[in-house]
């Protein structure tokens, strides 16, 4: 990795381009120092991890792997605490564990971690009691107390968000490869879970085999490294251009560019105008990349994504994430993969059952039923059961905590509970228990 600090040319023609959803940024001169500063930092991923993402990715692309996606819908800088990441790890490696075992499959497993600061917003304001101030777009723009002072932008935070990042990294790193994630552990956390939720009775026979499984392996004397070290890698929806053409470096082993904030960034919703300075700079990134697909999406949208995303046809270098609603991914999601498979394309389809299904609840809090995300994960497998596709793998908005933040699930959250433990700084996440519940499910769907 070329970690020189010079300007890249390609890496900002972006700044031609209109771009969507960037903060007001009220001081330039600031704004140039604080990118001036990030651009003399070090990479936080390497280009020959991402290229194995990509690896794995293309796996995913021909039918031979699932990706799990999970974490925050925002990261907070408070949120940086050994505690709350070691809990969304947990989370995420029993989860892959179970999907690993139904689907007798690899699980692809990427945290929206380590990066996931800055949020797209539907209104550029923020209206309570009577008083109007700018939308909170993330700890990395603005701060989310509602005060005219902190809701102001401030380039400096994407330093922060850079260290942040940096530390939340390094711990991930030492809990995946240093022993922690040990499958044998994660499956008695597993056990720990369906002895302990309600609905855990349902998995106990899923569980009693991943059990028989494990103690066959032992017993056979096969004790496989990977075993006890998982590939883990982190995302982020790439939105602050400013923050990912800072980061972004030339690989020295091949002269390509490679945004080095994540393993895999993502275009979200709001962001994804063919023309617009998005979908330029993505273009121009060696990564892995993502693009969140909506309801309004048509079939020749999604070609137009991949001629100009994917223009060598590389599997694994587009994902395709849909994020159509509950009600409507089974109208919507045929025409686009047949489509994009008659061109013969090879792209992974993954499933975001959480964007499409948001709402408010009669307490004013943002929330999504634990039924409605199931359903649209249901839709999604029937969708690529009937048209003979891989159904790739599942985004997720998740925490390891317990919070009250979506209603339904083993724990039966109602509205009324919505106040108890609502920590979301933006979207409402599946807690624990929900997000294990949704494995298990999902599993089950897996393996029908
Ligand atoms: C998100 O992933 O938090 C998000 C804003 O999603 P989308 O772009 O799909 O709305
Ligand atoms: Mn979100």
């Amino acid at each position: 990795m070329d970690t020189n600090r010079t300007e890249n040319a390609a890496a900002e023609t972006w700044r031609a381009r209109p771009a969507k959803q960037q903060p007001q940024w009220p001081d330039p001169a600031a704004l140039q120092t604080a990118v001036a500063e990030l651009r003399s930092y070090p990479p936080l991923v390497f280009a020959g991890e991402c290229d194995l993402l990509k690896d794995r990715l293309a796996q995913v692309a021909r039918g031979e792997a699932f990706v799990l996606q999970g974490g925050d819908c925002a990261e907070t800088f408070e949120g940086v605490t050994a505690d709350a990441i070691r809990n969304k790890l947990k989370t995420l490696l029993q989860m892959a564990a179970v999907l690993t075992y139904a689907g007798s499959v690899p699980v692809v497993k990427i945290g929206r971690i380590a990066g996931q600061y800055g949020k797209p917003r539907s209104k550029d304001t923020e209206t309570r009691d009577g008083i109007t101030l700018p939308a909170y777009r993330g700890d990395s723009v603005n701060g989310f107390e509602f005060t005219a002072e902190s809701r102001v932008p401030d380039p400096w935070r994407m330093v922060r968000m850079y260290h942040s990042s940096s530390a939340t990294l390094n711990l991930v790193r030492a809990f995946t490869t240093g022993g922690y994630a040990d499958l044998h552990q994660v499956h008695a956390w597993n056990r720990d879970f369906v002895a302990s939720s309600p609905s855990g009775k349902r998995y106990e026979m899923l569980a009693s085999e991943i059990q028989r499984a494990l103690d066959f392996m032992r017993a056979c004397g096969v004790d496989p490294e990977e075993t006890r070290t998982v590939e883990f890698f982190s995302s982020h929806e790439g939105l602050l251009l400013e923050y990912e053409a800072a980061l972004t470096r030339t690989d020295s082993r091949t002269g390509s560019l490679y945004n080095t904030s994540a393993h895999f960034v993502w275009i979200g919703e709001r962001t994804r105008d063919l023309d617009g300075a998005h979908l330029e700079y993505f273009s121009k990134i060696s990564n892995p990349i993502g693009i969140k697909l909506g309801p309004s999406t048509t079939p020749d949208d999604a070609l137009a994504y991949l001629n100009r995303l994917s223009p060598q046809r590389e599997p694994g270098r587009l994902t395709f994430i849909i994020r159509m609603g509950a009600g409507v991914i089974r109208d919507k999601l045929p025409a686009l993969v047949e489509k994009v498979t008659a061109e013969g394309h090879q792209v992974a389809w993954i499933c975001d059952p959480m964007h499409g299904n948001t709402f408010e609840a009669p307490s004013g809090h943002k929330t999504r039923r634990f039924d409605d995300v199931l359903d649209e994960v249901k839709g999604f497998f029937e969708v690529h059961r009937a048209l003979g596709t891989h159904p790739g793998g599942i985004h997720m908005e998740l925490t390891g905590d317990d919070v009250t933040e979506c209603v339904g699930g083993g724990h039966e959250i109602a509205f009324g509970d919505l106040a108890t433990r609502y920590e979301s700084a933006c979207d409402p996440r599946l807690n624990r228990s929900q997000a294990l519940d949704l494995a298990f499910l999902v599993a089950e769907m897996y393996r029908s």
